[in-house]
């Protein structure tokens, strides 16, 4: 996808003259590294990439965007997996010269952010305080907390402590026409209107500060990983673990294809490779119930049919098990040129059923799956491995894609756990929503931005509506 639309005159000469210098980018050279986020099947060229480094220039550019009717496309870090920060000759306007912790209030446990705060920066100035936030995304070292709130995000933590919206305490979102308009959870009386904008994908405007609520770092965590022959067997230790009534913080599971590639990388962690699958277990709190909850939770899997259970006796074990799992995406780099990342949230209980059912899907396709996940939360990814290059095998990821997605709503899922629904899965949207409920967000949307000009065709379908610039 490209785009040949010009900016109109003056736009850019305003946009330098309110900003501070090199916040601008126009040579479409320099541009070309803002053509995608994560997502490589979605690309399209911005009309310039802005900068603002304060909320007061954010505001500044959102007005003269909507003075001269141009769409904008948010951006935080652009590790976003959906296709969400593609702007084709629209401006970019990016956060990350946002980037200060304003407040950290360890007795309140919050701390005000601007968007483009690193996720893992806010753990790193809460830790100095005994707190940490607790929402933990993968690429918590590279994503912004903007982007998170933007698209809700989850991470292997959150199975027990909830997504981003359950921390965020309040936000303040500049409105497609320049307003800056803070939003809270409505434990103030009002309607919970800052939940309404989480998860709204720069459709609503853009983040612009954000207080999040902290807690205090665990007193005991204990991790052990579990191997099995089969994936369906994982699958089923999921559900006897919380048959158990053991509730573990986090219940990741790895692929065969997935430990292969983690262990001909720098983040082996020693796992054999017939091993079909492995389940990450991990129970924090207090140090006497974790005892009790990682015995239960090692029953469980036995019962399951687990070969071997690996306990991490330190942090650093605890460690290599993480980076095995949380470094899974980039080595798949190591198969394929291209990752086409599928994220979808399926009920638990059909998981042993649906993993399976992955595999024959991208068998028939002739594609290669790998599939390292939520499973706690019936958080799936099977991502197919693929050349962007070869259309033929494209067409093939996207066929395959819909079959696993289709597969996903008939077993009671939904199009995303996590990842947002973007550019990529806006063709999905009907598979979950009647036209009444998309008649409503889109009717929600064209009340704030009648214009149409935030994040425009992204995650609505044009056909209920017309936000499309
Ligand atoms: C290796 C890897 C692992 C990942 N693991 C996880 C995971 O475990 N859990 C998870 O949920 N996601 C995961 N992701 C996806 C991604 O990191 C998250 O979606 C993250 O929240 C995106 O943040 P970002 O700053 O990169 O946003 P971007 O990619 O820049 O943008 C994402 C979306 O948010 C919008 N947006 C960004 N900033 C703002 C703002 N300030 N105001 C309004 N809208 C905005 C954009 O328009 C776009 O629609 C992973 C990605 C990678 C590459």
């Amino acid at each position: 996808m490209s785009s040949e639309r010009a900016l109109p005159a003056g736009l850019l000469p305003a946009l330098k003259a309110a900003l501070h210098p090199g916040a601008v980018i126009d040579d479409p050279e320099r541009l070309i590294a803002y053509e995608a986020d994560a997502l490589t099947t979605s690309r399209g060229l911005p009309g310039a990439a802005v900068f603002p480094a304060s909320r007061e220039e954010l505001i500044s550019v959102i007005r003269l965007l909507q003075e001269a009717a141009v769409p904008f496309v948010p951006r935080g870090a652009g590790t976003g997996l959906a296709g969400g920060a593609v702007a084709d000759g629209q401006v970019l306007v990016c956060t990350t010269r946002m980037r200060r912790i304003l407040e950290l209030d360890p007795e309140g446990r919050s701390a005000l952010v601007e968007p483009g705060v690193l996720t893992d920066s806010i753990n790193e100035a809460a830790e100095r305080h005994g707190l940490r936030y607790l929402p933990d995304p993968a690429s918590a070292a590279a994503c912004t907390i903007g982007g998170n709130v933007a698209v809700n995000s989850g991470g292997p933590h959150c199975l027990k402590y909830g997504v981003t919206s359950d921390h965020v305490l309040s936000l303040e979102m500049i409105l497609p026409d320049g307003t800056p308009l803070v939003l809270g959870r409505g434990d103030d009386g009002g309607l919970d209107l800052g939940g309404a904008f989480i998860g709204s994908e720069g459709t609503l405007g853009v983040v612009s500060r954000v207080r999040v609520g902290l807690a205090p770092v665990a007193e005991e965590v204990r991790t052990f990983l579990a191997l099995f022959d089969s994936l369906a067997d994982a699958g089923r230790a999921v559900a006897g673990i919380f048959e158990s009534g053991v509730v573990p913080v986090a219940l990741e599971i790895v692929d065969q294809e997935t430990i292969a590639v983690v262990e001909a990388s720098v983040f082996a962690a020693g796992l054999p490779l017939d091993t079909e699958a492995a389940l990450v277990v991990e129970c924090e709190g207090d140090p006497e119930e974790v005892a009790e909850d990682i015995e239960e939770a090692e029953r469980s899997t036995r019962a399951a049919g687990a070969r071997d259970v690996r306990h991490a006796h330190d942090a650093g074990e605890r460690l290599a098990i993480w980076q095995a799992r949380k470094k899974a995406y980039g080595a798949l780099g190591r198969l394929a040129p291209d990752v086409f990342v599928q994220d979808a949230a399926v009920p638990r209980s059909s998981l042993p059923d649906l993993l399976p059912r992955f595999q024959e899907i991208a068998h028939r396709y002739e594609l290669r799956l790998a599939n390292f996940f939520h499973a706690g939360d019936g958080n799936v990814h099977p991502n197919l491995l693929f050349d962007r290059s070869d259309a033929e095998q494209v067409s093939r990821v996207h066929e395959a894609g819909r079959e696993i997605m289709a597969l996903c709503v008939e077993a009671g899922g939904t199009i995303t756990g996590e990842h947002g629904v973007g550019l990529d899965k806006v063709r999905h949207m009907e598979l979950v929503f009647g036209p009444e409920e998309l008649a409503v967000m889109q009717e929600m949307r064209r009340s704030i931005d009648p214009a149409g000009l935030a994040n425009p065709g992204k995650m609505l379908p044009a056909e209920s509506g017309s936000v499309e610039a």
